[in-house]
């Protein structure tokens, strides 16, 4: 039943390799191509507005999909599901999900990325089902600067009452990822990093990603995560530190006093492509091997069907098997342009 790039111990799951050699480790579902924001990066409001026509609800996977799919994913050598979005949070009954997946795939991790905004009110929930972790995504400290990004005037204040409420629900470790974008919010970052520190969580600063095709991406917007470096560093002198684990995609820095630790995901100008082990699904069934990429492989049709496991894992070994995307590796002006999924499709 193996195919040439498949291989397996024992009894356990198998550990397939794509063209380049990369074994398939994560996989990031998107449970709802929605989002109470509209961050400018990301979903602008000028092209999703009141008439943008999201999936209803009838095209995307049902729960029950979702676990049975995790569940073959995770047999094909899948350890950690990472749940987002649009907004997660949005998704109706989201800790069944989270209960279902942790039921059904013993071991596995599951992790969240959410704006925070609903955290409040779900943290508790989320922690009972079994959520591992969770990365709040927070652009600034500075509340006109965020206000701004987000499009939809949402304060800084409840972003962190979001995020103390998963810290007293227990769900940790806690990250907080901050895009940064050139003119925009720049001028925020050593504020953010000395904030976090103290707070004793992790920080990660991503370079502005040109994801999707509808964001307007421009090589100026991109702050280099060196320069980033540079200016936490000239406050807070930093020291680097080594990977922890293959795929890693963050460089991580150490406060030189020894007050935790910060990271940059340099997606743009130094890209981790040689170490990409992850397959995402979107909220309608469909897995992309690269948050680039300009289609995907549907898995609905199959789980709607009436194929069985084995047909669906000869698909994920198929697709995974004549994988060799690198675009983060190849980009230049061109690649800019070709038509791309849209991040809030596939969750980053
Ligand atoms: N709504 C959730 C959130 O914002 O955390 C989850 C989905 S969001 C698409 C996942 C992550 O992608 C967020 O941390 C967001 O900041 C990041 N992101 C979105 N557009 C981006 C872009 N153009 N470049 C870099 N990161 C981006
Ligand atoms: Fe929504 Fe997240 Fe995209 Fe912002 S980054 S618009 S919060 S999906
Ligand atoms: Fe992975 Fe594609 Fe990003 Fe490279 S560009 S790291 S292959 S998602």
């Amino acid at each position: 039943m193996t195919s040439s790039n498949a291989s397996t111990e024992g009894n356990g799951p198998l550990t397939i390799t794509d063209r380049l050699g990369r074994p398939l480790r994560d996989l990031r579902i998107s449970v709802t191509d929605r989002c109470n924001f509209r961050c400018r990066y990301c979903m602008p409001r000028e092209v999703f507005g009141a008439d943008f026509a999201f999936l209803p609800r009838s095209e995307i996977l049902s729960f029950e999909e979702i676990t049975r799919l995790a569940r073959i994913f995770a047999d094909h050598g899948v350890q950690k599901i990472r749940l987002t979005g649009g907004e997660p949070t949005l998704r109706a009954e989201l800790p069944t999900l989270i209960q279902m997946l942790k039921e059904t795939i013993p071991g596995i991790e599951i992790a969240m990325t959410t704006n925070a905004s609903l955290l409040v009110q779900q943290a508790e929930k989320l922690a009972k089902a079994g959520l591992d972790r969770i990365t709040v995504s927070l652009d600034s400290l500075d509340d006109d600067v965020f206000r701004a990004m987000n499009d939809v005037n949402f304060p800084v204040a409840r972003v962190l009452e979001g995020i103390e409420a998963a810290q007293a629900a227990g769900i940790g470790p806690i990250k907080v990822n901050a895009v940064v974008k050139r003119g925009v919010n720049d001028h925020t970052i050593v504020p953010l990093a000395k904030f976090i520190r103290e707070r004793g969580l992790i920080l990660r600063y991503i370079e502005y990603m040109d994801v999707g095709t509808k964001n307007g991406w421009r090589m100026d917007d991109v702050v280099p995560g060196s320069e980033v470096v540079e200016m936490i560093s000239k406050e807070l002198p930093l020291e680097p530190m080594d990977a922890q684990y293959r795929g890693e995609v963050a460089k991580r820095w150490r406060y030189a006093d020894g007050s935790g630790e910060v990271g940059v995901i340099t997606s743009v100008t130094a890209p981790f492509c040689g170490d990409c082990t992850r397959a995402r699904l979107s909220a309608e069934g469909s897995i992309y091997t690269c948050l680039f990429a300009a289609a995907g492989t549907d898995f609905r049709a199959l789980l709607r069907n009436g194929s069985s496991d084995e047909e669906i894992g000869l698909v994920i070994r198929e697709m995974w098997g004549m994988r060799d995307d690198r675009y983060s590796e190849i980009r230049s002006d061109n690649t800019v342009h070709m038509p791309k999924v849209e991040m809030s499709y596939i969750g980053g």
